[in-house]
């Protein structure tokens, strides 16, 4: 057997910087409540983060419109009595800077911050043999020595991603990925803008950018469907009787699909009378956020007719929106309705196709040559830009922890271990990485889900687990190799077979260029996933190894 590597000014316990029973890696939304837990179970922890606040996802999400897609009151916090009991939610659907606030004020009331390591990269992740424990390497040189480590990565914010034509360094223009938007306001006003994709980023970002920009070059390679969000402000009254209803909507968030504020209908669509199906519609369709989707018969998700059938819905409600049929045509997706995440728009998306000063460019027709240093080179023309948006998305799942050169038993990588794909049981741990636990990564619930809600059943497992690892003397746990095999071989099996699988998306790598088609989330039911767990740990951790 070969020992795993570990930095040389670490390969003795003694000489790591400091010694934590667990430490989190990342201090957003998941990273912070798992710090909390990890305290309140009385371990020792620290939070690391490369970013220079808390907040994670809406730390470095900073573009105009940048806005939730969850109702605001079911995507807080609901351990905290004072956050739940103080924090009013301006918003149905609350925007960056208010999430931003959100987020510090929970650092301040739970008194966090002591206890979390801010403009800290973590390099690299190395499971020491010899001690049964990880060694953690940062960027500013500091090394830490942890029994537990929590990857608290998130889905997307860490691992952003650039079309791969040639030249983007070239370009003299200003150029912002939208997960790294600068703090500093950054104008469209009177500029030639170039916005390339159009995922729910981009659908938020472009009607901004039209409003004051000289020109908008959308450069699209997917169109998706777009459902309207129907955000409000929340009056006083209205958040008062919000809040008398909490442990209620906690109980029922938690049963829900993916957590969110809208569950399936509970017929069929076939149990509907035509005109009954389409005042369904209508109904959800003026309801807030996500009814459009999740609030619609499930059939509507599983069915092709049934999904034909509400497409054509939609299609109805975009087009008589679009002065030019030709650009209606561009912007209907010809995939079937959620194969791929459904956008929503706050202000007028489609109507932005209507003004002058706008132009949609099909990337597949002219697709991108080059960067150059005036702008973008497609095949049959040169596209000047003073500023370009990427709204290009991410390496969805797995880039966070792909990008920290993790090193698990004998030296074996989780990049190699992964390159054919992740490989989890029930989205936790991974085989040969012991005491490594993943919230929010590869086969978590996250990805068709409300993040906070998918994440905090399951943190209080991991939570539990790595008390019993640290009070216990565990040396190490990690999943039964055969275990790890059906858990993934379930979770291709059930998208495979899905509408999931009729659309090219983040969900299957294959916005990734190279990478293998597989399936990188989770597409059965919260309740069903959280019950995986809560079943293990009632079986003594089936699935899992412990080495005492
Ligand atoms: P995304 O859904 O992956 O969209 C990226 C867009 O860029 C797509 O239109 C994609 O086209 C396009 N693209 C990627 N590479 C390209 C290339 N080389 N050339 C041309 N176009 C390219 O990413 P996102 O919009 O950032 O959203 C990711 C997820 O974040 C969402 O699904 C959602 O879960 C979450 N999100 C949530 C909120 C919210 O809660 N309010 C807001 C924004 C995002 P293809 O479709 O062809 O790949």
């Amino acid at each position: 057997m070969t020992t795993s590597t570990v930095p040389e000014e670490a390969t003795h316990r003694g000489e790591a910087d400091d010694h934590y029973d667990a430490i989190v890696v990342g201090a957003g939304q998941a990273g912070l409540y798992a710090l909390h837990l990890l305290r309140e179970r009385g371990l020792r922890a620290r939070a690391i983060d490369a970013a220079s606040g808390v907040g994670g996802t809406w730390f470095w999400n900073r573009y105009p419109g940048a806005r939730l897609h969850s109702e605001s009151h079911s995507y807080q916090y609901f351990f905290s009595e004072e956050m739940l009991r103080e924090w009013d939610w301006s918003e149905m659907f609350a925007g960056q800077p208010e999430l931003e606030r959100y987020y510090n004020r929970v650092a301040d009331v739970l008194d966090l911050r002591k206890d979390i390591e801010l403009e800290t990269r973590i390099d690299s992740l190395t499971f020491d043999e010899t001690r049964d424990e990880w060694i953690v390497a940062t960027n500013t040189g500091k090394t830490y020595a942890a029994k537990v480590v929590i990857a608290a990565t998130g889905l997307f914010s860490a691992a952003p991603i650039f079309p791969d034509a040639p030249g983007r360094e070239r370009f003299k223009g200003e150029a912002h990925h939208t997960a790294r938007w600068p703090k500093e306001p950054v104008s469209f006003a009177g500029k030639k803008v170039v916005v390339i994709g159009t995922g729910s980023t981009g659908v938020q970002v472009i009607p901004n950018a039209a409003r004051d920009a000289e020109r908008v070059t959308v450069l699209m390679r997917t169109p998706n469907w777009v459902v309207p969000l129907n955000n409000r402000p929340i009056p006083p009254e209205e958040m008062a009787e919000i809040r008398r209803g909490y442990p209620e909507l906690l109980d029922w968030l938690n049963s829900t699909y993916g957590g969110f504020l809208h569950g399936f209908q509970p017929k069929t669509t076939k149990e509907y009378t035509e005109e009954e199906l389409h005042a369904l519609y209508e109904e959800q369709w003026r309801k807030t956020g996500f009814a459009k989707w999740f609030g619609m018969p499930a059939d509507v998700l599983f069915d092709e007719d049934a999904n034909t059938h509400y497409a054509r819905f939609i299609e109805g409600k975009i087009r008589p929106r679009l002065d030019d049929p030709n650009v209606a045509d561009m912007l209907i997706p010809k995939h079937p309705f959620g194969a791929k995440p459904v956008d929503c728009e706050t202000l007028d998306y489609y109507e932005v196709y209507n003004q002058d000063n706008v132009d949609l460019v099909s990337v597949v027709d002219h697709p991108i040559q080059e960067f150059t240093e005036t702008g973008i080179r497609l095949d049959d023309r040169e596209i000047e830009a003073d500023l370009i948006v990427f709204a290009t998305g991410f390496e969805a799942f797995v880039g966070a922890l792909n990008r920290i050169d993790i090193t698990g038993l004998d030296g074996q990588k989780l990049k190699d271990t992964w390159a054919d794909g992740p490989k989890t049981l029930m989205g936790v741990q991974v085989s040969g990485f012991p005491n490594l636990f993943l919230i929010g990564g590869p086969h978590g619930k996250g990805g068709h889900g409300n993040s906070p809600r998918c994440a905090d059943q399951p943190l209080q497992w991991i939570a539990d687990l790595a008390r019993k690892v640290v009070n216990e003397g565990i040396r190490r746990i990690d999943p039964e190799p055969e275990a790890q095999e059906a858990w993934t071989e379930k979770v291709q099996s059930s998208a495979e077979g899905s509408i999931l699988a009729k659309a090219r998306s983040y969900l299957f790598s294959d916005n990734i260029p190279g990478r293998k088609r597989t399936y990188v989330a989770y597409s059965g039911a919260l309740r069903d996933f959280v019950n995986g767990l809560e079943e293990s740990a009632a079986n003594g951790y089936q699935g899992f190894r412990i080495v005492r």
